[in-house]
């Protein structure tokens, strides 16, 4: 379908198709294989000032929005997700710090960030608090000049690999969800060390680790925000990165689509193409329609955020809960039409499927997610607002 992009995003998208498809196609599977974070195609991505797109211009970014951060994630899943959420956690780290963070914050951060030559990471999880965020056990204590900060986060998105970790934690445990407070950790603080790395089903060239602080000790000006506002932080920021997840399941989909159709036409079955078979074409129709009426919602609630809209916590949610869905069911699918070759290393559909899983669990598991919407949807008694 034509969405009109203007011109930056047209340019930025085929700029990310040309990096996913002459840089990472011939690299993904091996990536995989080897569960090797992608450090070269970082580099590569950063030659290509594909790291500029989400930073502010003043900061020696671009200045896209969320739809440009979608258009990129999404051809960038196209041909892997794992190494498309390398970059989406990236934006993701550094989304408060835009949005919240002080001129100091943003002059001393930004530049690296969009030059590539620091990664990010958002750390909210731990083993007692997944999809109960509020109930983080992380406390930064105040001292003086700074914060005393204990506690280990889990199954962190570049972990390890990153240089600056946003992260929450309880600055006053005793005020529950008003007690949490964001705070930058520059990796080699003194205290901040990397435990378990993860071995994952998907998105296996991505690194997913524990981080451990002891004693971790981080100066006041670490602060995001003011103390308290952790959770406001951590929320508003996952409304602004949920519809990337979107984009990662609709670019996930869109290359298990076109894997199917490929594979459709040329397997002969019966004497003819697999693709004459009605059975398959209405799976083909099916797997096609659901994908563009994900797309269509992702793009469409990425430019409601671009556009300024004040709240859009629902928008967001439904964006990640539909095409993560789609994209699991897309890519199921894209198996059963390549039957028993789907299910084989060979071809990139059995990764596909692994990599999609995720994206029903990691921002807000697709139940909690429903929650939300069901709330929201509550709140103003079902009326189109
Ligand atoms: C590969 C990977 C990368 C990740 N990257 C990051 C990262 O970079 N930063 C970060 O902070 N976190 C990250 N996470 C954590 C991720 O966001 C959590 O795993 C997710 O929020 C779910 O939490 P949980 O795993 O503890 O599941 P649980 O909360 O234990 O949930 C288990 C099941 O119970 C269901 N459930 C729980 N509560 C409810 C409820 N109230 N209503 C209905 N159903 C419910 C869930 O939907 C799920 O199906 C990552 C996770 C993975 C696996």
């Amino acid at each position: 379908m034509e969405y009109f992009l203007n011109e930056q995003q047209k340019t930025v998208k085929s700029l990310a198709r040309m990096v996913a498809e002459q840089r990472i196609l011939p690299v993904r599977a091996e990536l995989d294989e080897k569960e090797e974070f992608p450090w070269d195609l970082i580099g590569e991505m950063a030659n290509s000032d594909l790291m500029r797109i989400f930073i502010p211009e003043k900061y020696e970014g671009l200045g896209g929005g969320c739809l440009d951060l979608c258009l990129v994630v999404e051809e960038l899943s196209r041909v892997c997700g794992g190494i498309a959420i390398s970059y989406g956690a990236n934006a993701l780290g550094a989304l408060a710090l835009i949005n919240y963070g002080t001129e100091e914050q943003k002059g001393k951060y930004l530049p690296d960030i969009a030059a590539g030559r620091r990664l990010t990471a958002f750390a909210l999880t731990e083993s007692t608090a997944g999809s109960d965020a509020a109930n983080i056990r992380t406390v930064a204590t105040r001292e003086k000049g700074g914060y005393l900060i204990n506690g280990t986060k889990q199954f962190i998105t570049n972990g390890g690999e990153a240089e600056i970790y946003t992260i929450i934690a309880m600055t006053d445990p005793a005020k529950g969800s008003r007690g949490a407070s964001a705070l930058i950790v520059e990796k080699n603080t003194p205290g901040f060390s990397f435990g378990k790395k993860e071995k994952k089903m998907g998105i296996r060239s991505s690194a997913t680790r524990e981080l451990i602080f002891r004693d971790c000790r981080v100066p006041e000006e670490n602060i995001i925000g003011r103390e308290g506002l952790g959770f406001i932080i951590a929320i508003r920021t996952l409304d602004r990165s949920r519809p990337g997840v979107g984009a990662q399941a609709v670019g996930i989909a869109q290359g298990a689509l076109e894997a199917a159709v490929d594979y459709a036409r040329q397997r002969i079955q019966f004497g003819h193409p697999i693709s004459s078979i009605q059975a398959v074409q209405h799976m083909l129709a099916d797997m096609a329609t659901e994908l563009e009426a994900a797309r269509a919602l992702v793009y469409a609630v990425a430019k409601t955020i671009d556009a300024g809209a004040k709240s859009f916590t629902e928008e967001a949610a439904m964006a990640k809960v539909f095409a993560t869905d789609m994209a699991m069911k897309v890519t199921t699918d894209a198996v059963q039409i390549l039957g028993g070759a789907g299910y084989m290393r060979d071809y990139p559909v059995e990764k596909m499927m692994r990599d999609a899983k995720i994206t029903q669990i990691y921002e807000g598991a697709n139940q909690v997610i429903r929650n939300t919407i069901a709330l929201e949807l509550l709140k103003r008694k079902g009326r189109q607002e």
